[in-house]
């Protein structure tokens, strides 16, 4: 069954999300397209919003973070923060 022509496919720039969750049982995510059908799981048609990784990592289920995973979300927006080396503090001469 190789009916992929059943999305809507959605251009997403880069940097904005391009994650879109089914807000009805959100148990269904999809990236970039959204089923013309409606969703998969429940059934509800227009139910889609747009996430990026990051915050759908805020309050996803594992389940559906998993599922994000595998249609190659990744959190891309965030930098990655400097660690700051605390300073030794050389009090210890006496
Ligand atoms: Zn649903």
């Amino acid at each position: 069954m190789s009916d992929s022509s059943s999305f809507w496919s959605i251009e997403c720039p880069v940097g904005d999300p391009d994650l879109f969750v089914c807000m009805n049982c959100l148990e269904e995510v999809f990236r970039a397209q959204v089923p013309i059908q409606g969703c998969p799981g429940c059934g509800a048609v227009s139910s889609f919003e747009a996430f990026s990784f990051d915050s759908l990592k805020d309050w996803g289920t594992e389940e559906l973070i998993q599922k994000a995973q595998a249609l190659g979300a990744q959190s891309g927006t965030s930098t990655p923060s400097a660690e700051l080396i605390s300073k030794v503090d050389d009090s210890l001469s006496i």
